[in-house]
């Protein structure tokens, strides 16, 4: 069976050296073959939000599955209507229509026609070390060497610097790296952009929260040069950063433009863009169709997602257990030198290792040592960061403070092995 695995998935990479093959799932905890029991801690890369094989969310698909899977938009149906109000409902200011997609390339890919259409203008400024896809576009947004490939993509993206506390090259600066956006702008492009794009925590970049109060002066900027502001909530919506139900909402700034994957589905393959009624209608020039964008079962799949965040209080859970395990891991980097960052917010966590603390020289072999430590002691962690050094916490938000002592203390035996 795994031959057959690594035969068909020749380009695909395996998160551990020896791989795991889960078979089973059920709210934090996934299952192997033969029956070992693992904390998920990565929540199948920050999309299971609900919990694994939630029932109120299996009930949903299981029921609409039996009833009508597919349409497509060319003809009415009440799920995708009532899941755009719902959605919709969620969202601040007039961010009131959503268009419904696969995944969250997707979602991106649409929000920079979106931007384009609507600015008139073509340049797009993304973040240094940002993640938002690897399509044509999105590839160019991309900010991580390690997952561009090597051919011409993203005509008119340009970079901006990432305003971070760790490795930031203006430390907590916020105003220089407002500066450096203008810079980007006025040196980069004519003056004029489409848009600019920002996770407000950066995921596959290692977990890495964006300064408070940059997102406010940037949009300022961004706007004063006539592009529209997309907020890349893929990894930091519903209710994973605990304080808020959107990561920027943290940031206290409203978006043009939303775009929502992942947890938005609980593994539903399922995705949104979400704007206001004036950038949305720049899409009715031509025909818009997507064949499985809102179909009827991930509707009524992301409907009971919302009721499921609601009902199990999860946005509470992420702030309550959340704090908890960022105090935990303070605690540990007082132990443990290796531990050169513990950051992030609510269920959206960071472990950065180093060699030293002052030079900051990422800890690679050590990261693996622990990853694969923790992984045979039943906890799956996720990785990330330019370097591959950060230990990615994301869990199902259904996590206890039991499963943090647990994942706490399998990390301390870990790193005291090393
Ligand atoms: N944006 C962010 C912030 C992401 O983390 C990801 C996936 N890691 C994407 C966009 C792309 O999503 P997908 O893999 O569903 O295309």
């Amino acid at each position: 069976m795994l031959h057959a695995l690594y035969c068909m998935l020749a380009a695909i990479f395996y998160h551990f050296k020896d791989p795991v093959m889960i078979v089973d799932g059920k709210m934090q905890y996934l299952f192997d073959e033969q029956g070992k029991r693992y904390l998920d801690c990565f929540a199948g890369i920050v999309t299971v939000s609900a919990g694994h094989c939630h029932p109120m969310v299996n009930k949903a698909i299981i029921e609409q599955t039996e009833r009508l899977q597919h349409t497509t938009t060319i003809y009415l149906n009440n799920q995708i209507a009532e899941y755009a109000k719902e959605l919709t409902d969620k969202m601040p200011g007039n961010l009131k229509v959503a268009y419904f997609v696969n995944s969250g390339t997707e979602a991106n890919e649409l929000a920079f026609l979106m931007a384009r259409l609507y600015s008139g203008n073509y340049d797009m400024i993304a973040l240094r070390n940002a993640y938002h896809g690897i399509s044509e576009s999105t590839l160019g947004a991309l900010g991580l060497h390690t997952w561009k490939y090597n051919v011409p993509s993203g005509f008119g993206v340009h970079h901006a610097m990432n305003p971070e506390k760790y490795r930031g090259k203006f430390g907590d600066d916020v105003d220089a790296y407002v500066d450096d956006l203008n810079d980007v702008i006025n040196c980069s492009t004519s003056g004029n952009i489409a848009g600019f794009i920002a996770e407000t925590i950066q995921g596959v970049g290692g977990a890495v929260p964006l300064l408070d109060g940059y997102l406010q002066k940037a949009y300022e900027v961004v706007r004063s040069h006539g592009g529209v502001c997309i907020a890349d909530e893929v990894q930091t919506g519903f209710g994973r950063t605990g304080s808020k139900y959107f990561g920027f909402e943290n940031q206290g700034v409203v978006p043009d433009i939303v775009t929502m994957a992942k947890g938005i589905g609980n593994g539903l393959p399922m995705a949104a863009v979400v704007s206001t009624p004036e950038i949305a209608q720049t899409l009715a020039q031509k025909l818009h169709f997507n064949t499985f964008g809102g179909n009827p079962v991930c509707s009524a799949g992301g409907r009971a997602v919302l009721r499921a965040i609601e009902e199990d209080r999860l946005q509470e859970n992420s702030h309550k257990v959340g704090t908890y395990l960022l105090q935990r891991l303070s605690t540990l980097q007082e132990k443990h030198d290796v531990i050169g960052d513990v950051r992030g917010k609510g269920l959206m966590v960071g472990v950065e290792l180093v060699t030293d603390r002052k030079s900051k020289q990422p800890a690679l072999e050590e990261t693996s040592q622990i990853f694969e430590s923790c992984k045979d002691k039943g906890v799956l962690l996720g990785k990330g960061g330019l370097h591959g050094n950060v230990f990615r916490i994301k869990p199902p938000m259904c996590i206890s403070k039991e499963d943090v002592d647990f994942l706490i203390h399998t990390l301390d035996e870990s790193m005291q092995a090393l």
